[in-house]
């Protein structure tokens, strides 16, 4: 059975690494896939076609989630070539770590534009289409250092608890339309985010997870799936932990 026959869904930041995986999953799952991609435009131009080989609709939109006007003429440019949309995946992220000390505005600033504001962007923007079809599942992709805080990453722990904040306020405000907003909190991963750290300290930090590894991009494309389909139709406003009992 798939589980996402013929929904719309929309993926940003899917050139690389999580996103990518969701796209893939989506499709796989019968879901039509729009997906956004920023720097790796190759990459991007290159992942329509993987996507299409499942069988369905699928296009990539060059489109910088942080900027308001642009996620605002992306969901015009979706709904255009696909009709509606009926999950976004607010996905797009990046890190610029440092100790406070250190950090700069630019690094403050730039991490909590990406990460936070595009989040408002993008939901913004969607809940026109999907008021209009009166149902809807928003995914924002947070993290457990949204949760718990990290050393070296106060501007990335700021964004993503932002996130949370944001996912139960929209769920208390769109429920009564059908629309709902979870959020995902990965642990670690191995992605190219991931791949920048020290592989001393990784192999250390692993140790610590209940689970004994880390985490493949696919297994949180996984719980997207769920969050996007009919089964979590009763579930909202919930931030669901993917971590290897990571933060427990
Ligand atoms: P990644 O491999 O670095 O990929 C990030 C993706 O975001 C890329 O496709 C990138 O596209 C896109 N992106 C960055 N800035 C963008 C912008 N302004 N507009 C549109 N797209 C943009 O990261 P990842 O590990 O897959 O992480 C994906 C999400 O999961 C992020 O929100 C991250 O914070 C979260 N997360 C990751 C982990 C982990 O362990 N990896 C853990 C917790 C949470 P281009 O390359 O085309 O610019």
């Amino acid at each position: 059975m798939s589980l996402l026959q013929n929904k719309i869904a929309l993926v940003t930041g899917a050139s690389r690494g999580i996103g990518r995986a969701i796209a893939l999953r989506f499709a796989q799952q019968g879901a039509n896939v729009a997906f956004t991609y920023l720097s790796s435009v190759e990459k991007g131009e290159a992942l329509a076609a993987e996507l299409e080989a499942f069988g369905i609709k699928a296009k990539g939109y060059r489109s910088d989630a942080s900027d308001f006007k642009q996620a605002e003429e992306l969901i015009n440019n979706v709904v255009a070539d696909f009709g509606t949309i009926d999950v976004l995946i607010n996905n797009a992220g990046i890190t610029k770590d440092g100790l406070l000390m250190r950090m700069s505005e630019e690094q403050w600033d730039s991490v909590i534009q990406v990460n936070l504001k595009s989040v408002f962007n993008l939901t913004k923007a969607v809940t026109k289409p999907m008021m209009k079809a009166k149902s809807g599942s928003i995914i924002n992709m947070t993290s457990i250092v949204g949760i718990r805080g990290n050393a070296g990453q106060a501007n990335y722990a700021a964004s993503k608890a932002g996130i949370i904040g944001f996912t139960k306020s929209v769920a208390l405000e769109l429920g009564s339309r059908n629309i709902r907003s979870n959020a995902i909190a990965p642990g670690f991963i191995e992605t190219e985010m991931t791949g920048e750290l020290n592989e001393a300290a990784t192999e250390e930090w692993k140790k610590t997870i209940p689970l004994k590894r880390g985490g493949q991009a696919e297994e949180v494309a996984d719980a997207c799936v769920f969050l996007a389909s009919d089964m979590s139709k009763y579930i909202t406003g919930q931030v669901l932990q993917v971590d290897g009992g990571m933060l427990t």
